[in-house]
């Protein structure tokens, strides 16, 4: 299902903020939780259509799944308006995001080009979740925090397990409209793979995914095994080719392209993004390769 109108209530209590591909979320409860900080152009947005849903009352967390710099991108902006509310992330999140070379990327990008455009504002992680920790909204209405590397060191998947509703982000890949699942390991293949099998493990009825695309019922509880079986294919794809091109990743990087971005209707990352992710994930496989040669 694409998320289509901005705000949308997905249930009674879990809201998308903002426009629906690069989107935050909220959890209404007794302590309201928001997911996700997108990016900083939609700021105002996010926040405006959060106080739409709580009135008077303000989102006391913001949890962050990864410091990419459009799912963190409003972040600073949202603690400025919101001083009260808590960022949570991974320790890993919490130590990039101190990282000038990391502020300085998210800044860029989100600038989108137009290097006059006022863009993002640093923040702080307050709040450090490790894998398990659970955060409270209402008696009976957790979140808990499930940490899942692989498409970048820092991931955290949020799961409710009273409403079965997960996001996962970019951990589970980004289905487009057509129901081709882009793999997104950018760090590491086998623990990408093995954070989507752990997710696997639980039951889910509603799967909130990275760009405007939630699923519910049947469509939410088969999603995560195909995301398994896209990465698998996904990778003897990059191996066959660069058996083909005798290792050469440039060579693959364009017959990928062809196949899977060019041919592509509708809705796309830009380019040198696709590139970028593209680039570290045949990387990923080569290094996976040359690690044990002899692997099936
Ligand atoms: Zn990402």
């Amino acid at each position: 299902m694409i998320i289509k109108s901005d705000p949308a209530r997905i249930t009674d209590n879990f809201h998308c903020l903002g426009p629906a591909q690069v989107p935050s979320f909220l959890l209404d409860g007794r302590h309201p939780v928001m997911f996700e900080a997108g990016i900083y152009l939609f700021g105002p947005h996010y926040h405006d259509e959060a106080r739409r849903v709580l009135g008077e009352r303000r989102p006391e967390h913001l949890l962050l799944t990864h410091v990419h710099f459009d799912h963190c991108g409003a972040a600073g902006y949202l603690k400025r308006m919101i001083p009260e509310m808590r960022i949570g992330a991974s320790r890993e999140g919490s130590e990039i995001i101190k990282k000038q070379s990391a502020i300085d990327l998210i800044t860029k990008l989100n600038r989108y080009g137009d290097r006059d455009a006022p863009s993002f504002e640093p923040f702080v992680v307050d709040v450090v979740l490790e894998d398990g920790d659970k955060i409270e909204v209402s008696p009976g209405l957790d979140v808990l925090a499930i940490r899942t590397p692989g498409h970048t060191r820092d991931m955290t998947t949020y799961y409710v397990p009273a409403l079965k509703l997960m996001i996962p982000s970019e951990s589970v890949g980004v289905p487009g409209a057509d129901g081709y699942i882009m793999s997104e390991f950018l760090t590491d293949y086998d623990i990408y793979l093995n954070s989507m099998r752990r997710l696997s493990g639980y039951e889910v009825e509603i799967l909130i995914l990275a760009h405007g695309v939630y699923y519910t019922g049947e469509d939410a509880r088969l999603y995560i095994p195909r995301a398994i079986d896209a990465t698998e294919r996904f990778r003897e794809w990059v191996e066959r080719l660069l058996d083909k091109h005798h290792g050469d990743q440039e060579a693959v990087m364009l017959e990928i392209k062809k196949e899977e971005y060019d041919k592509h209707e509708g809705e796309k990352q830009p380019e040198p993004a696709y590139l970028l992710n593209l680039r570290a994930k045949i990387a990923a496989v080569r290094k996976r390769l040359e690690s044990s040669p002899g692997r099936e």
